[in-house]
């Protein structure tokens, strides 16, 4: 439900006067707005206040204004698997028509000459969300003894592989572990 609808527009609506009713017209915009509360939620979610990039293409069609857009957002929360805080972008696209009002029964309408695009980028947005969200596709998890973020160089396999050129590197992280002494007697 989208809820009582305010005189004001949005800040995701446009105005389309100028083509209103004169198919075969079209424009193009690109804007910026901000996220009026928080989308998603899940691990990952887009806070409110975060800029969204809209580039949308507005075709004057006979029914109305077909909105073709884009738009991008960068959303936080943390991997589904270590924890560890994760920023990302992403980008949706959607098709919508956008009746002229009184015509037929329609989902979207031309609003007093405005076009408000602030339901479909939300839903694009939401829908895109990762719902298992990781840093990394290859993100190791939790180690299981100590409950933090397992670190790179711990399993075998890493070590197997490990180039002289990274030994100094993996002697650092192995510090910092504490346990990287015992870790080769208990791994199978
Ligand atoms: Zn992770």
């Amino acid at each position: 439900m989208a809820g009582v609808r305010s005189r004001r527009p949005g800040p995701f609506s446009r105005n389309v006067r100028d083509i209103v009713r004169k198919p075969g017209q079209m424009r193009e915009v690109e804007f910026t707005a901000a996220a009026p509360e928080r989308w998603g939620e899940g691990l990952v979610s887009v806070p409110e206040g975060t800029p969204i990039t809209v580039e949308a293409r507005f075709e004057s069609v006979h029914e109305g204004i077909l909105v073709t857009a884009e738009a991008e957002a960068e959303y936080i929360g943390e991997c589904g698997r270590c924890l560890t805080e994760l920023r990302e972008s992403l980008r949706v696209e959607f098709q919508e028509l956008f009746a002229y009002p009184g015509e037929e029964e329609a989902d979207l309408e031309v609003q007093d000459d405005h076009v408000d695009l602030e339901t479909e980028v939300r839903d694009a947005i939401v829908l895109s969300l990762p719902f298992q969200p990781v840093c990394r596709p290859d993100c190791p998890g939790l180690d299981p003894d100590t409950g933090e973020p397992a670190a790179d160089g711990t399993s075998s396999d890493a070590r197997e592989t490990l180039d002289p050129r990274w030994a100094a590197l993996a002697g650092l992280k192995t510090d910092a572990d504490g346990d990287a002494d015992a870790d080769s007697s208990t791994q199978t």
